[in-house]
């Protein structure tokens, strides 16, 4: 197994994504992975799911976990592909959420951490400035309370109020 088969398995990549080179530099303490297709590859429209030839490509980047101490990259050129149905769409790389700078393993570390502790204190062992780990937390949050489902609450309970009521309670 050499190194891009290596990385391949070790990002779970799946056919048509292959690992194309890596490069390492010691002294910028950053690892990038290059990702690409095969020519004539073929990608599920991302409306009606027909496979489709990619129909061009921007180079996209996305911060990922640390290999050990150092960063690590993947850069990859992105298609859209030409559905004869739905017309031209970017098709949605399976390591990252659209329009998102960071993998979704970077993502998931992120929202670990910020679990237990504040965004700014997150940012600073990530290396990352706060506004861009707020967007990721913005993100996961807004789509959790989305999902949420209030319907059966009948009741609703607030702190300060609580303290506010056992004060007007008789002492035991
Ligand atoms: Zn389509």
């Amino acid at each position: 197994m050499n190194e891009n088969e290596l990385f391949q398995a070790a990002l779970g990549l799946l056919p048509p994504w292959l690992v194309s080179r890596c490069t390492f530099s010691e002294s910028a303490a950053r690892l990038d992975i290059h990702l690409d297709f095969p020519r004539g590859g073929v990608f599920p429209c991302p409306v009606c799911a027909v496979f489709c030839k990619a129909y061009d490509t921007d180079e996209l980047t996305w911060r990922h976990l640390n290999f050990f101490q150092h960063q690590a990259f993947l850069h990859a050129r992105t298609p859209r592909v030409q559905c004869s149905r739905c017309g031209v769409h970017r098709v949605p790389v399976p390591w990252a959420r659209p329009d998102s700078g960071f993998t979704l393993l970077f993502e998931a570390l992120v929202m670990m951490l910020a679990k237990s502790t504040p965004v700014l204190a997150v940012a600073r062992p990530v290396n990352e400035h706060d506004t861009l780990v707020w967007r990721i937390v913005t993100h996961y949050v807004d789509a959790a309370r989305a999902k949420a489902d209030h319907s059966t609450v009948t009741q609703v309970g607030v702190d300060e109020t609580s303290i506010q009521e056992d004060r007007h309670r008789p002492r035991a």
